[in-house]
């Protein structure tokens, strides 16, 4: 490859980015920074009808937390600009006039009413070389009367000229070659004078042509647009330089039966979007990876396996690793099926791979939301408590359900422990207990575990209802880590305060 490596992620701002888009763009990245290449971010809004305020922010806010790059483009600067397709109108403008005068394309003035016509006059009518001959465009009118009707501004498209019965050849780094007949595409649209602005098509190949796009890495949906574009490469005279195509397999349901929705996500209760959406037209809220507690590096490694493996069984990889070992060699042609379940297993990994003290800060703005003051306790107080259940956690909010008792002495007491530990003769010998704990000379786990141990014995006491009452007291349920692990770091005093509290107030129903 002697060409230097440029790929882009076009998005249209038509609302939040799905995640098979952030899927894309990941793509791209890895390719791109794998390569030593250029990712550049176009927005693409040239359809005015679908313009949806605020999705251009959200697409950006959403590469920047899952740290996707951008090297050129909107927010990014570049030399290839400007890079949103709005502001390029008078570029798309000059390659319209330069179809037009080289016979490409032609004006078409055809109203919809006449077009709805001709569809219900021409069974399955297309616009193409059969019948643009018999509609009214710059081929059958007279040129004075094509200027005529432009000059009293009466509305027209251009339209591509496709010559029928060509072989067209796409050529995919995935899906090989694919070739299709040129009688089968209609003479897309690629103007319209009633907002002076490009389609899709004529702006995508315009741009991937001037950004100089090496490889058009984007979803299977654009597949059947790639024949069009193809003879739009051609028509310009530019198909040594276009770029390679690659479209990437779909996601699919999570039982692997057709593209993945936002109705699947609303369904099975998972987002389909990385950060939360709130539509500016309906109002809805969508949410979103971010604010659903996923760490972006699990997101991204649980993404860049949807559709390409390693060649092994590696499942963990950061980015740095998934950039070394990327390859369209080992991604496949057909859909991968969204496992949620694995991305919440990834997220679990990725949070096990944090240090305490990260997932401490992580945890504070939790212990707010349960009305605790993280500034109540040391940040190593915190760190200790959150590192002793991390193993149990899926996502930082669940920490609170197995260390929020760190931070906040049980109210109630879970009543089928209560019933099956807290017999007559409990309160006597949790008192004594007190006396105990604060007689040893080390609150280390290790230190007064043998001890405790050793005085239950003595007493001949019953070791499961000693210590499940024990624990009851502390943790307000019988379920938590290592006993002896949570008295050290909560302290002689208020271990003895928790137990005296549950002397108090744990009362066996009759
Ligand atoms: N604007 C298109 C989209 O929204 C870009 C397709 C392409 O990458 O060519 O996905």
């Amino acid at each position: 490859m002697d060409r230097k490596v440029r790929v882009r992620f076009a998005p249209s701002p038509t609302g939040p980015l799905h995640i098979g888009g952030v899927r894309t763009a990941l793509y791209n990245y890895l390719f791109a920074r794998q390569h030593g290449g250029d990712m550049i971010l176009r927005i693409e809004d040239t359809d005015s009808q679908r313009f949806v305020p605020g999705a251009e922010e959200y697409i950006c806010e959403a590469l920047d937390w899952l740290g996707i790059e951008i090297d050129e483009g909107v927010g990014h600067g570049g030399n290839y600009g400007p890079y949103r397709q709005s502001e390029r109108r008078d570029i798309y403008r000059e390659y319209v006039k330069m179809l037009l005068d080289n016979d490409k394309a032609y004006i078409a003035f055809d109203t919809p009413e006449e077009l709805e016509a001709a569809r219900a006059a021409v069974p399955n009518f297309q616009y193409d070389a059969s019948t643009r001959g018999s509609m009214r465009n710059s081929l059958t009118l007279p040129a004075e009367e094509v200027k005529r009707l432009i000059d009293e501004g009466h509305k027209y498209v251009v339209r591509f000229k496709i010559e029928p019965g060509r072989e067209v050849e796409v050529n995919d780094l995935l899906r090989g070659k694919v070739t299709i007949n040129s009688s089968v595409l209609d003479d897309k649209v690629l103007y319209k004078s009633a907002d002076d602005l490009p389609t899709y098509h004529l702006a995508n190949i315009v741009d991937d042509h001037l950004m100089e796009v090496s490889h058009v890495i984007r979803g299977e949906e654009w597949l059947p647009s790639a024949p069009l574009h193809v003879l739009l490469y051609e028509a310009f005279g530019w198909s040594d330089t276009a770029p390679q195509f690659v479209h990437l397999p779909l996601l699919l349901k999570p039982d692997g039966k057709g593209k993945l929705s936002k109705r699947d996500g609303d369904r099975l209760g998972f987002p389909v979007f990385p950060l939360l959406w709130n539509d500016p037209k309906s109002g809805e809220t969508s949410s979103g990876y971010r604010e659903s507690g996923y760490l972006p590096e699990a997101v991204i490694n649980f993404l860049a396996l949807l559709g390409w493996n390693p060649g092994d069984d590696t499942e963990i990889m950061n980015m740095d690793e998934l950039i070394r070992r990327f390859s369209f060699d080992h991604c496949s042609r057909s859909g991968a099926k969204f496992d949620y379940e694995k991305g919440k297993w990834f997220n679990h990994k990725y949070l096990q791979e944090l240090p305490d003290s990260e997932l401490a800060e992580l945890f504070k703005p939790v212990m707010k939301e349960h009305g605790v003051d993280p500034e109540a306790f040391s940040d190593e107080y915190i760190a200790r408590a959150v590192g002793m259940v991390k193993s149990r956690i899926n996502f930082v909010k669940d920490l609170w359900d197995h260390a929020g008792f760190f931070f906040k002495a049980p109210e109630t007491y879970d009543a089928k422990a209560v019933k099956k530990r807290w017999s007559e003769e409990m309160p006597r010998i949790m008192a004594e207990l007190c006396e105990v704990l604060k007689g040893l000379e080390s609150f280390k786990s290790a230190d007064a575990e043998p001890l405790v141990l050793g005085w239950i014995a003595d007493k001949g006491y019953h070791l499961g209802n000693v210590m499940n009452a024990f624990r009851l007291t502390v943790v307000g349920e019988c379920k938590g880590p290592h006993m002896f692990d949570i008295t050290e770091l909560m302290g002689c005093d208020e271990t003895v305060a928790r137990i005296k509290a549950g002397i108090d107030r744990i009362h066996p129903e009759a």
